[in-house]
C-alpha cells in the first residue's frame, strides 16, 4: 500500500515543499530511502523503528520503500522522521485510509523528528516551514509543540502541534481534528532588560560616536585599553536603533528559527539582536556555511549589531570573508547542490587595544610595548578593512573620582528618538542611510559651503585625511548635520567628524 505526505526542507531562509511516498510492499523486511536523503536522514530508519515500537504501534511486514521528492533537493536533518513514521503508518494500514492509494494527501503539511522514545522534540526551522505551509492546501501544519509560539507567528494557517508520534497518529485518525488555539498576548522573545545608556557613566565621546553610528548607519572602531568599557558600549548601540518593523523582525526571526538560537517557546524577536563572536571563531561560524548551510554570527546579526571585540586577533582570512558581505548586505554560499543566501545587514562595531599590552596611553599602568610592536599590532587590520570604518573613537578608562562625580547620562529612550529623526530625514532625502552615500550621491548630498570646505582642505594639508578618509568624514559630518535637523552641513560638523577618523 502507498501512502504520501507532504513536509517540507529548509534551504537557506526558505522552506521547500518535498513529497514523502511510503510504500509497503512484499520482500524482504528492510527500508530502503531514494531521493538523496543525507546521512542524518538515512539514520532515521533506526529512530523510526524505534518510535513507532514504543508508541504501541504494530511495525508493519514487508518492505518498506521511501521516496522524497523532488530528488534535486538535499535532504538533510531530523526534520522527515515524522513524515516518514507517519508514511509508514498509513501504508501499513495502521492509520485508517481517506483515500484508497493517497490517504493522507488532504492531511497538514508535517515536520518534525522523533525520539526512539515515541516524543517529538523542538526542531529548528519551523518558521519558514510554517511560512511554506501557509502555500499549501490546505493551510495546516503538523509540528512539535515546543515549537508553537514560532509557527504561531504565520497567520492564517491551522496549527497542529504534537508532543508525540502517538498524539500526531491521534490527530490523522480523528473524524475533525481541532487545530490549536493560537497562544494570546505577548509571546515575543523580548522578556530581558534592554542595556540603557543612562548606566554609563562619563564617556562623552564614545556615547557620542554611538549616537552618530546609530543615526547614519555607520560602522564603528572603538579603540582603548582593556576594562575601559567597550564592551559595554558597544551593547548599548543596539538598544537606540530604531524598533524592528514586522518585516525586519520577521526576516531576523526566521534567521534564528533556522539557525536554532531562538529561546525555547520564543516567538516574534523584537529586539535588534546583539552578537559577539569571539576572535577564535571559524570562518564558518562568523560568516555561515557548512555541508547543511547555516548562518553565521553575520547573519544573526541582521538588522542588528555585530561587535568584534580584539579585531586585531581576528584571522586576517576570517576578516576579508566579511568584506564583501557588510557591503552587500547578504552572504551567498555556494554548495554543490544549491547555492544559498543569507542576509546580513549590521552596524559592526570592531574594538581593539591601543598596543598588544593594552595600555599606551592610559595613566593607571606603564605600557611595555616597543613601537615596532605597536606598529605591527595595528598593521594587523588591512587597509581595506579600515575603511569600513566611519567613525573611529578612542575610549579611555574613566577614572574613579570622575565616575562619581559624573551624574548619569541621557537614557537610550532620549537618544533613540533623535536617532529616529536623523534616519527619517535621511530617508526622506535619499531614500538610504547616509553610510551607503557613494560617489556622485555622496557629492551631492554633503556639498559643503566655503568654511567647510576650508575645513577639510586644512585636514587633507596637515595629511590628517586621504581621499577615502575625506569620503568618510564628508557622510559622519553629514550625519552629524541631520542630527542637529540642519539641511546644511555647517563647518563645525565637518571639524567633530574630523575628531572620529580613524588613527593612522
Ligand atoms: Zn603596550
Amino acid at each position: 500500500m502507498l501512502a504520501r505526505l507532504m513536509t517540507a526542507a529548509v534551504c537557506g531562509v526558505e522552506a521547500i515543499p518535498v513529497s514523502v511516498e511510503v510504500d509497503v510492499g512484499g520482500g524482504l523486511p528492510g527500508m530502503t530511502m531514494v531521493g538523496l536523503p543525507d546521512a542524518s536522514v538515512r539514520e532515521s530508519r533506526e529512530r523510526v523503528r524505534s518510535a513507532i515500537r514504543n508508541s504501541g504501534f504494530p511495525f508493519p511486514n514487508g518492505h518498506i520503500t521511501v521516496n522524497l521528492a523532488p530528488a534535486d533537493v538535499r535532504k538533510v536533518g531530523a526534520a522527515f522522521d515524522l513524515p516518514i513514521a507517519l508514511g509508514i503508518l498509513a501504508a501499513g494500514g495502521v492509520l485508517p485510509h481517506r483515500q484508497k492509494a493517497e490517504p493522507t494527501r488532504d492531511g497538514p503539511l508535517v515536520a518534525g523528528g522523533v525520539s526512539l522514545d515515541g516524543g517529538v522534540p523542538a526542531m529548528r526551522g519551523v518558521l519558514p516551514i510554517a511560512a511554506a505551509a501557509k502555500l499549501a492546501t490546505p493551510a495546516a501544519l503538523l509540528f512539535p509543540a515546543p515549537n508553537l509560539a514560532e509557527a504561531a507567528i504565520v497567520d492564517g494557517i491551522d496549527l497542529f502541534p504534537v508532543r508525540s508520534l502517538f498524539e500526531a497518529a491521534q490527530m490523522f485518525t480523528a473524524k475533525q481534528p481541532q487545530p490549536a488555539v493560537r497562544p494570546i498576548g505577548p509571546t515575543d522573545s523580548d522578556v530581558a532588560s534592554i542595556d540603557d545608556l543612562a548606566d554609563v557613566a562619563g564617556q562623552l565621546l564614545a556615547r557620542r560616536a554611538l549616537e552618530i553610528a546609530a543615526a547614519g548607519g555607520h560602522h564603528l572602531l572603538m579603540s582603548g585599553p582593556p576594562g575601559a568599557g567597550k564592551t559595554m558600549l558597544a551593547r548599548r548601540l543596539a538598544g537606540i536603533l530604531p524598533p524592528l518593523s514586522p518585516d525586519e523582525a520577521l526576516a531576523v526571526t526566521t534567521i534564528h528559527s533556522v539557525a536554532g538560537t531562538l529561546p525555547p517557546g520564543g516567538g516574534l524577536l523584537r529586539r535588534r539582536p546583539f552578537r559577539a563572536p569571539h576572535h577564535t571563531c571559524s570562518e564558518i561560524a562568523l560568516v555561515g556555511g557548512g555541508s547543511q548551510p547555516r548562518p553565521g554570527e553575520l547573519s544573526l546579526a541582521h538588522h542588528g549589531v555585530l561587535f568584534l571585540d580584539e579585531l586585531p586577533e581576528f584571522t586576517r582570512r576570517v576578516l576579508e570573508t566579511l568584506r564583501q558581505p557588510l557591503e552587500l548586505g547578504t552572504i551567498t554560499i555556494a554548495r554543490v547542490a544549491r547555492t544559498v543566501t543569507f542576509p546580513a545587514r549590521v552596524t559592526l562595531v570592531g574594538a581593539m587595544n591601543p598596543c598588544p599590552c593594552g595600555y599606551a596611553g592610559d595613566a593607571r599602568k606603564q605600557c611595555r610595548c616597543t613601537p615596532l610592536a605597536i606598529e605591527r599590532y595595528k598593521s594587523r587590520l588591512s587597509g581595506p578593512m579600515r575603511d569600513r570604518f566611519d567613525l573611529s573613537v578612542e575610549v579611555k578608562a574613566v577614572p574613579w573620582g570622575e565616575l562619581r562625580a559624573t551624574s548619569p547620562g541621557e537614557s537610550s529612550v532620549v537618544v533613540r528618538q533623535r536617532v529616529l529623526d536623523a534616519r527619517e530625514r535621511q530617508m526622506h532625502r535619499d531614500g538610504m542611510l547616509n553610510a551607503r552615500l557613494e560617489g556622485g550621491a555622496l557629492r551631492k548630498t554633503c556639498a559643503l559651503d566655503a568654511a567647510g570646505e576650508r575645513m577639510l582642505a586644512m585636514a587633507m594639508g596637515r595629511q590628517l585625511l586621504s581621499a577615502r578618509g575625506t569620503a568618510r568624514v564628508l557622510r559622519v559630518a553629514r550625519t552629524i548635520a541631520d542630527l542637529a535637523g540642519c539641511d546644511a552641513i555647517a563647518s563645525t560638523d565637518v571639524a567633530e567628524a574630523i575628531q572620529f577618523r580613524l588613527p593612522s
